[in-house]
């Protein structure tokens, strides 16, 4: 633990600064992607709404979520909401996949008002949208919270982020509760829609090995009751506990080849289980050394849309994440030298 005895809740609001201005008539992003639709590869319309931001970021937060830095905690009107609306539709049209996040929860009522998602739901099916993504937290999904009077098939994402309560609470400051995931999955699949679980690799506090071992078992734990599941590897976002622990060197991203065991492991579960890391390949997202960065990405991204495996991948980086792996059970926190991917640590042998 960085400080002793200061409450993580603590920590956290600590970690926080005010969301700097935004324009409110303005989405946050807005871009194209490749994603599966019924086995297929299409491309994807995404979009990143502008709200008043996720409940709990504005009460305390997760360890390692910085999207409370794009949000208006003021909140944002109808009028703008609407006007954001306008400004993304011609990037969903003629595509049969949408993905509409917020940052935070898209059926929290409080943040995105009823009225208006019914409106944008009502609107992507008429412009022939077969699937739409949000996210939510658990304590949303429920049924009068998605009862649009007309949707394309709903893909409901719920943060798991781990299975182990512990790791839930210490490591990430979650309030989740693992009968309560399990009830709202059940929940949105009877009414009509699909759940993915995001799953974290290597929270704070986890060692690397810690980490993929409580991935692989969260996975384990979650695919009886979800349709498909993203790994997630944690990066570095600004104003976050996660950051203020990596800038003292006391946690580190974890390693792609980290990101390829835990898929490996998770391979003959009865659904897909991919993972495509947020900033991979940089410092402050998911990374191996220079040499390999790139190969291991486009490796993930084929798996991701069903278009090639895991198996084969090789660089001289990988006896060092084996190194660092195995000696996990003597390293108190889950840091490393600098420049120990890369092989190179400043003269400091270790
Ligand atoms: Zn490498």
């Amino acid at each position: 633990m960085p400080e002793a005895f200061v409450p993580l809740t603590d920590f956290v609001n600590k970690s926080k600064s005010i969301p700097r201005d935004h324009p409110l008539d303005k989405p946050v992003a807005k871009w194209i992607e490749e994603e599966i639709l019924d086995g297929e590869v299409v491309e994807a319309g995404v979009v990143i709404l502008r709200t008043r931001g996720c409940y709990w970021s504005i009460k305390e937060g997760c360890s390692m979520c910085g999207y409370f830095n794009d949000t208006v905690p003021g909140g944002v009107s109808d009028d703008m909401l609407r006007e954001q609306w306008r400004k993304v539709r011609p990037i969903l049209k003629g595509k049969k996949y949408a993905k509409i996040y917020t940052s935070g929860s898209f059926i929290d009522p409080t943040e995105v008002p009823f009225d208006f998602a019914d409106e944008v739901m009502s609107d992507m099916s008429d412009m022939g949208i077969e699937k739409v993504l949000i996210e939510s937290l658990p304590e949303f999904v429920t049924p009068k919270n998605f009862a649009y009077t007309n949707s394309p098939k709903l893909e409901i994402a719920i943060g798991l982020e781990s299975s182990s309560p512990v790791v839930l609470d210490k490591s990430v400051n979650k309030r989740l509760r693992w009968p309560h995931f399990v009830k709202v999955c059940k929940l949105a699949r009877d009414n009509g829609a699909e759940v993915k679980a995001y799953i974290l690799l290597k929270p704070p506090y986890l060692s690397e090995k810690e980490g993929i071992e409580d991935a692989v078992q969260s996975a384990i734990d979650a695919a009886p009751h979800v349709d498909k599941i993203s790994i997630n590897p944690v990066n570095v976002q600004k104003n976050t506990v996660v950051e203020k622990l990596w800038f003292r060197n006391e946690w580190t991203a974890p390693w792609l080849w980290s990101v390829v065991e835990v898929l490996q492991k998770c391979e003959d579960l009865p659904v897909r289980v991919y993972s495509d890391p947020t900033g991979g390949g940089t410092r402050r997202g998911a990374h191996n050394c220079h040499d390999c960065n790139k190969k291991v990405l486009e490796a993930l991204k084929n798996h991701r849309l069903g278009l090639g495996e895991l198996k084969g991948l090789h660089c001289n980086c990988k006896s060092r994440w084996k190194a660092l792996v195995n000696q996990s059970k003597l390293r108190r926190n889950g840091s490393e030298p600098h420049g120990y991917r890369s092989g190179f640590t400043g003269g400091r042998h270790f």
